[in-house]
């Protein structure tokens, strides 16, 4: 372990509530509640929220993401949207959410060409893997997000830039999202370090140390503490304690201890 140089990083994905007239206030509220040093915020409202969000934020230090891009630049793509058409609205883009693997059907080739429009348009990629519940059950949880990974980044890295410098990935074992049920720690720590081996075969042990993984699945006040516990975890991606301020206010106090405690030891190391 090369010490903590990484940032700690909260994000909220609000998948499809609000209202553009709920979200800009929404997002003002958590953005007053969660102001503490050293912890990166980023709201993901749904599309149509992103403006109000953006205009509500102006002034504070959190950022907008949006929460899924195409994986094409143009075209006749009814109703979708491109990384481009994003530049002004969000800084960020999750990609590859279980929820969309699920009914969407998007492969981890396609979400690594998502990954590549992000670079592109230069939104920073929030890369979701996890497995489903039979995977764990069956002992397959770290070789399957290994997998996901793996294909996904193959995909990136044959583009010819690389793995993205800024990427982040989200382990959130599909299971726990939304269920109220979340992984242990220990077993997320084990994942994130896993996921960290498998980019660092892809590209370096270096650059593999430096990207974040942050943990999701049922995140809550009352929950964040055990993950943050973890030195291979460096956050969260919280869906629906995302939509209440006193929750976020909660997360992000617990992720601003942890942001000076991983502050001071890299100061001192
Ligand atoms: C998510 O939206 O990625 C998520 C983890 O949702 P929830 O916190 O509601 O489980």
């Amino acid at each position: 372990m090369m010490g903590h140089m990484r940032p700690v990083i909260i994000c909220a994905n609000w998948k499809m509530s609000t209202t553009p007239a709920e979200a800009g206030p929404l997002a003002r509220a958590i953005a007053d509640a969660t102001d503490v040093p050293d912890v990166l915020r980023v709201i993901c409202p749904p599309y149509v929220a992103l403006a109000s969000v953006g205009d509500a934020l102006v002034g504070t230090a959190v950022s907008v993401g949006a929460q899924n891009v195409h994986h094409e630049t143009r075209g006749a793509y009814t109703g979708e949207v491109s990384a481009a058409m994003l530049a002004g609205l969000a800084t960020w883009s999750i990609v590859g959410h279980s929820e969309r693997r699920r009914d969407q059907h998007e492969s981890d080739e396609l979400i690594g060409r998502k990954v590549i429009r992000c670079v592109e348009a230069g939104l920073r990629p929030m890369l979701c893997v996890g497995e489903l519940l039979e995977e764990r059950e069956a002992g397959r949880a770290v070789d399957t997000v290994a997998a996901q990974l793996r294909a996904s980044l193959e995909v990136v890295a044959a583009d010819g830039g690389g793995v993205p410098h800024d990427l982040v990935v989200a382990y959130e074992p599909v299971w726990a999202i939304g269920s109220g049920r979340t992984a242990r720690g220990a077993d997320a720590a084990e994942m994130a370090d896993a996921i960290r081996r498998t980019i660092a075969a892809i590209t370096s042990p270096r650059q593999a140390d430096a990207i974040p993984v942050l943990y999701g699945g049922s995140v809550t006040s009352a929950s964040i503490g055990e993950f943050l516990d973890e030195a291979a975890i460096d956050g969260a991606l919280v869906g629906g304690a995302s939509l209440k301020a006193d929750e976020m206010a909660a997360i992000v106090a617990r992720a601003g201890i942890t942001a000076a405690a991983r502050s001071e030891v890299t100061a001192t190391a």
